[in-house]
């Protein structure tokens, strides 16, 4: 269990930002809190017969800017406080795009590392069925997160669509191609990030060629981060971690065997031709980039004067603490946010929306395209706004973001 509370950081990091853009004192109270959550127990069917009865929940933070989106959790510590923050940051993210969206999200305490296929299936289904009320393609429109996938999704869809009597594609995104999905979804969140890290490195006059990176975390977003900069950039990956420790070669690890080595064994570690590092090292390496790919507050107080990394892009949501940020910016290490740097999952699951309500799907090289353009763009808006006010990217996204979700707030007459 984290001693940080994501939420209460969050709050930290909008406080930052409402000093600066002077925000009135009730449009910040607004954007503190969400505007709606709904707390679900339900009851799941386990293999050996017994029940177990599960909580999850869903909440809609802010949808000023269009319907609610975010992912779901399967997560054995989710708590409500760090669905908030997610929720919250959901918001964020999709303003700093500049998707017609709001910003939602949804967690079951559960452990999946424990559960038969058929119970996940059942724990899907039941959660959905438990919050279909509140959900619909132009209600909110949830996605794959930490520990579910496009299984789960397409699970989720064929529940949902059994209740509302016809097919409901739309009803989530990040499901499989069969049925609805879009190409380029299943990498988006990685590849996203990278073309944040490769403006950063023009801004920051860095080689991308040869460069090292680090990679702490090698689920979705990880691995198909190592397996792209390497692709992409050319980039060596030295280091990189999983929930059971971290491994480093300096001469360049292959990414491909780490994600074989990982299928075969349950994780990175103990792969051959690598050293194993603690947490401690993993984080103070030598690098050019630090890419946090797991969970929240991995990067701490005391941790942020270790940091070595000219760049750090967080995949992760909420991977640095607010005590962090301040170290980090003062030692001049450029940080790419959160909400920015990750921002390419919720990107693609928007067009997988437009294509869902045109019937009508995309090539794979449109959908790169006009993902480039979105990422970079938002990054140059980020990137901006930090110039314009001399302050560090993360309150600067939030400036850029914050201003969008205020504006319509506005409009609809709300404040
Ligand atoms: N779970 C992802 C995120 O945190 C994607 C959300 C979505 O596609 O709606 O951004």
């Amino acid at each position: 269990m984290t001693l940080e509370n994501p939420f209460e950081n969050s709050r930290k990091q909008l406080a930052k930002c409402a000093a600066i853009l002077g925000l009135d004192e009730s449009i910040h109270e607004m954007l503190r809190h969400p505007m709606r959550e709904l707390r679900v127990t339900f009851p799941v069917r386990m293999d050996d017969g017994s029940i177990k009865v599960f909580e999850g929940f869903r909440i809609q933070y802010n949808d000023a800017r269009g319907p609610t989106k975010g992912g779901i959790r399967f997560h054995p510590e989710e708590n409500i406080d760090t669905v908030r923050a997610l929720a919250a940051w959901m918001t964020w993210k999709c303003a700093v795009v500049d998707i017609p969206l709001g910003g939602g999200k949804g967690g079951i305490i559960c452990n999946p590392k424990e559960m038969s296929d058929g119970e996940l299936e059942r724990l899907s289904r039941n959660y959905i069925s438990s919050i279909a009320q509140i959900i619909g393609p132009r209600k909110d429109v949830p996605a794959p997160d930490v520990y579910t996938n496009s299984q789960i999704m397409a699970w989720m869809v064929d529940e949902f669509s059994k209740i509302s009597s016809f097919n409901q594609p739309g009803i989530v995104t990040g499901k499989p191609l069969t049925m609805g999905g879009s190409l380029g979804r299943s990498d988006a969140t990685a590849r996203g990030g990278l073309y944040t890290i490769r403006e950063a490195a023009k801004v920051l006059g860095i080689e991308l060629k040869g460069a090292k990176v680090a990679i702490q975390g090698y689920g979705n977003a990880g691995s198909n981060a190592a397996k792209l900069a390497k692709e992409m950039f050319g980039c060596k990956i030295v280091a990189i971690s999983d929930s059971r420790g971290g491994v480093m070669n300096m001469d360049g690890i292959d990414p491909e065997m780490a994600s074989q080595h990982k299928a075969k064994t349950g994780s990175v570690t103990g792969m051959l031709n690598t050293t194993p590092v603690s947490t401690e090292a993993f984080l103070g390496l030598d690098v050019d980039v630090l890419i946090p790919a797991a969970l929240e507050n991995v990067i701490t107080e005391k941790r942020a004067h270790t940091i070595n990394a000219k760049i750090v892009a967080e995949l992760a949501n909420g991977p640095t603490t607010p005590e962090a940020d301040d170290i980090l910016f003062q030692r001049g290490v450029h940080i790419i946010p959160d909400f920015l740097c990750n921002a390419g999952g919720v990107t693609v699951s928007y067009f997988e929306m437009v294509q869902n309500f045109y019937m009508y799907y995309w090539s794979e090289a449109r959908v790169h395209t006009r993902l480039d353009r979105k990422m970079t763009d938002a990054y140059k808006a980020v990137y901006a706004a930090s110039q314009k006010y001399n302050i560090d990217m993360r309150t600067a996204a939030y400036v850029v973001a914050i201003e969008r979700v205020v504006t319509a707030m506005k409009d609809r007459g709300w404040i």
